[in-house]
């Protein structure tokens, strides 16, 4: 809980692998935290509340709504939110991870202007934040619209791109931004290597992923069979601005560091955020870091 709103965010913890994380979660610091915020919700007898914080994307202080959307539940010891997809800003309606990500963004932006940025979103808030707000970079996003359309192409104002078979030229991108995405992707492999192709020596893809820490190796939950989706467990669906939901073909486990590593980024760590000043509770939210050398 030391990050200030007026100094850079700062990961508490870069992990590499799986024992680094178990340590990090028996650590006080991360311990006091759980139970400060496990403490503080199952107190609470409304089942929506708010904390106040300094939102970054909007520059001001606000109170964020948390309440038991998105999973959230009420457990014999009281309510449960899910804190990573909550601690919504009132004003531009950014999460916990949306607003930390974009406080990331604004971060990488800041060194340099000048910068090359790839979003694997266009129909979001974060997208028109950091188009509307980093003039002094070139910013490009993209939805992924469909196996009909040519990547590349713009429909109805919308850039669709197949992040397995991306249209850009090599090493096009400074930073790449994936949002929950490669859950999503049937050959996850492949769009890792396509990220890299893309990205400029000494860039850095940021992503999230819904992250199974519990689990060794990713499970694949779907593949494409003869062109169509062919579920190997029962399927799973997440929200979208595009389509009415998409299903998940991997549950990422620790393997995924090793195949990120294996797709040619020269650095990979699981960053973990923590600040109560910016609303990022919950535990620790994580964010992959892959970096590519300058060499
Ligand atoms: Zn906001």
């Amino acid at each position: 809980m030391t990050n200030s709103i007026l100094s850079p965010l700062q990961p508490i913890a870069s992990i590499h692998n799986r024992n680094e994380f178990k340590r990090l979660l028996e650590s006080d610091e991360l311990k006091q935290l759980r139970r400060f915020e496990a403490q503080f919700a199952a107190s609470l007898e409304d089942e929506k509340f708010t904390i106040d914080g300094f939102c970054v994307p909007c520059g001001k202080n606000v109170s964020f709504l948390v309440d038991m959307q998105v999973g959230g539940r009420k457990t014999p010891k009281g309510w449960l939110p899910n804190w990573r997809e909550r601690l919504e800003c009132p004003i531009c309606k950014m999460n916990n991870r949306q607003r930390l990500i974009s406080t990331l963004i604004k971060q990488l932006l800041s060194v340099k202007p000048g910068q090359t940025i790839y979003l694997m979103e266009q129909i979001t808030s974060i997208y028109n934040w950091v188009h509307t707000t980093f003039t002094d970079h070139k910013v490009i996003g993209s939805e992924y619209l469909g196996p009909e359309y040519q990547v590349g192409t713009v429909i109805n104002g919308v850039r669709h791109e197949n992040i397995e078979n991306l249209s850009f030229n090599d090493a096009k991108f400074d930073i790449i931004i994936s949002n929950d995405v490669f859950e999503h992707v049937p050959n996850p492999l492949k769009a890792f290597a396509e990220c890299v192709r893309v990205l400029k020596k000494g860039g850095v893809m940021l992503t999230t992923i819904p992250f199974h820490s519990a689990s060794d190796e990713s499970v694949t939950r779907a593949r494409i069979t003869n062109g169509n989706p062919e579920k190997l467990l029962p399927p799973v669906y997440h929200s979208n601005p595009v389509s009415p939901g998409s299903l998940v073909f991997t549950d990422f486990g620790w393997d995924v560091l090793t195949h990120l590593k294996a797709s040619g980024f020269s650095d990979v760590s699981i960053d973990v955020y923590v600040s109560q000043a910016l609303g990022h509770l919950g535990g620790g939210q994580l964010i992959f870091s892959c970096s590519l050398g300058v060499q």
